[in-house]
Order: C-alpha cells, then structure tokens, then sequence
C-alpha cells in the first residue's frame, strides 16, 4: 500500500461546463478512486485548498508519492510550496506529472529544461506504444493504448533524455512524443505521463487507470542506505609509500 495524494488544479471543471460534463468531480477524483480500487491509501489537495494549496510538510511527509495535474494556474503556486515539493522529490517522495502538468513549476523546476513542446487540440486519435515491455510501469498494458480523442502534444519535448521510456505517442496528425518519461531526482523518482486533456475522458480509460496504478508502485520510495555525503574515510589502509616516483 502506498500512500498517494492527488492534487489537481481544479479550476476548469468549477469554470466550464464542457469540463464539468467530463469531470463533474473533478480529474482529481477520478483519479483518487482509480488509485484507491488498486489498494492505495490517497488523499486528495487542490490549488484552492488554503495558501499551501493543500500541499502542506504535513501533508507531503505522510505522502509516497504525490501526483499533479495543473494547466490553466501553474503561475499561482506559490514558490513556498514548489520548494517544499521539490525538496520531499529529492529525499524520496515519488512524483507523477500528468499531461500539462509538464509546464508545472515543480516539474520545470526538477527538469532544469523548458518542458516545451508543440500542441493541438483536434479530437484525434492517439496511439502509445509500449516501447520498454518490461518496465513495472507497463506491466498488464498491452503492446500499445489506443486513445480515440486525445490533445496532441508533439515533439521536439524539451525534456532532458529520460533514464528509461516506457511510451512513444503516434498522433493521427502525424507526429510522435514521448509519453511516458521515467527519471530520477535526487532519491525521488519523477514520471511524465502524457495523456489526460481536461475536455476528453482519458483518466476513465481502464488502460490508463493501470499505468497510472503501476506508476505509483513504481514511483514509491524504496528502503535502501541512506547516501552519505562529504569527506570520507578510507574504508582499507592506503598505500601511501613513494611508490609513483620515477627514479
Ligand atoms: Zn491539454
């Protein structure tokens, strides 16, 4: 069990009603029930929640893995709370940045790139093949998810090279992208996860709902040595006899 918050902008599903239809919870809800029916503990924060937009130390030091969908408000959290996120990445704490979350000050910020990309919103159909079969991330996905309306999101994405890719997009439009980037940070793990436009029901679909389930099993802290840093003693005695001299 991994204890997983969902935070979600939440601000287009309040002001439109084309949203509303699609998510009248919210995608954070949607979410929330697809990550609880694979036995997750979740909680879920939104932008609106307060000036910690719900991203409270409390709230991240009891939290695995945190996922985030932010798209029309990325300016309006607060540098205090990127901070603290980014922080709880590096000791550990999973993040899975969904769809335009890739403009999100949190995940620009663990980039250290511009996450830019081409887009277009045309109801096409969309195709992620799985590129790494045996990544835990794309366990029980088939050989590709097939997305009838989906956003393209073209490359070039200004990304740095991800540690393993697990999903290449093909758009109807004719372009590819990479969908399903997997990175470390720190002692965190980061995964960039493509699909989920707030107009079309993507978080609904059962294939998707198992790769976000998979990647909170991925993405969850693992116990292991705790790195330490800083000037260190010789584990062996070493040989420091004169022995490079050139006589
Ligand atoms: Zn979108």
């Amino acid at each position: 069990m991994v204890r997983v918050t969902v935070w979600n902008e939440f601000r287009h599903e309040r002001d439109n009603d084309a949203v509303a239809d699609v998510y009248p919870d919210g995608i954070h809800a949607v979410i929330a029930d697809a990550l609880e029916a694979a036995g997750h503990e979740v909680r879920t924060a939104t932008l609106d929640q307060g000036p910690d937009h719900g991203l409270t130390e409390a709230v991240l030091a009891d939290t695995d893995v945190l996922t985030w969908w932010g798209h029309a408000a990325h300016d309006e959290v607060r540098d205090e709370v990127v901070d603290r996120v980014v922080q709880h990445v590096l000791d550990g704490m999973g993040l899975i940045a969904l769809h335009s979350a890739h403009y999100s000050k949190v995940f620009t910020r663990l980039m250290g790139t511009s996450c830019s990309l081409r887009w277009r919103e045309a109801a096409e159909r969309e195709r992620l093949w799985t590129v790494e079969p045996g990544h835990p991330i794309a366990e029980g996905v088939g050989e590709y998810i097939e997305l009838d309306e989906a956003e393209m999101y073209g490359e070039r994405f200004d990304v740095p090279q991800p540690d393993a890719l697990v999903f290449t997009s093909w758009f109807a439009g004719g372009e590819v992208f990479r969908s399903g980037c997997c990175y470390r940070r720190g002692n965190g793990r980061v995964f960039y996860f493509r699909p989920g436009h707030e107009t079309y029901p993507i978080y609904d679909d059962d294939d998707i709902q198992r790769v976000l389930q998979n990647a909170v099993g991925w993405a969850a802290p693992t116990d292991g040595p705790a790195p330490e840093f800083g000037n260190a003693d010789p584990i062996e005695p070493i040989d420091t006899s004169d022995d490079r001299t050139v006589h």
